[in-house]
């Protein structure tokens, strides 16, 4: 699916809604700081993991050295774990973008262009150590989509959802 063709559909599917009544301006404030937060973390471990970057003495990740952990590590590839935390730290700082916006600041939009351009480049290693196409991933979200939204958007659709249909469209691919 071409670039142009994907916009036009996703458009399809995207809510037009904006509820501030629901999430008031402290809310989102609060929200918005505390994603960054995390994202500032994120950007440590991924620094850490991935350029071998010596964890600042004070942060909070030093707390858990030398701690036991049943997690294993390798479980699945570097590549993967990277992708998704360089995912995380690029939404993170598009987050910091608008919350400096909504502070009053002027609103970057070359920046934001340049956090979009990373994020597909994280989402480039994503593909790869998944060893399948971006354009088979749009076409597959395309149709898990219009099983979900056989019309447009619809906010009752977007939060009860049909998992076992949308699974089977995932699982069937693009033939
Ligand atoms: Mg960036």
């Amino acid at each position: 699916m071409k670039s142009e063709e994907y916009l036009k559909e996703s458009a399809r599917t995207a809510s037009t809604q904006f509820h501030t009544e629901i999430v008031e301006p402290a809310m989102l404030e609060h929200i918005l700081e505390q994603a960054i937060k995390t994202g500032e973390l994120v950007d440590i471990a991924k620094k850490s993991l991935f350029y071998g970057k010596a964890i600042e003495s004070g942060s909070d990740i030093e707390n858990y050295k030398g701690k036991s952990s049943n997690i294993n590590p390798d479980a699945v590839a570097p590549e993967i774990l990277h992708a998704a935390l360089g995912v995380y730290t690029e939404a993170a700082e598009m987050l910091e973008a608008i919350l400096k916006a909504m502070r009053g600041e002027a609103f970057d939009e070359v920046n934001m262009f340049e956090e979009a351009g990373d994020t597909e480049w994280y989402m480039a290693m994503m593909y790869r150590a998944l060893n399948r196409l971006p354009t088979e991933a749009r076409e597959i979200n395309i149709k898990k989509l219009r099983q979900r939204y056989p019309e447009k958007f619809d906010s009752g659709q977007a939060i009860s959802r049909n998992l076992e249909a949308e699974r089977e469209i995932l699982e069937a691919g693009t033939d």
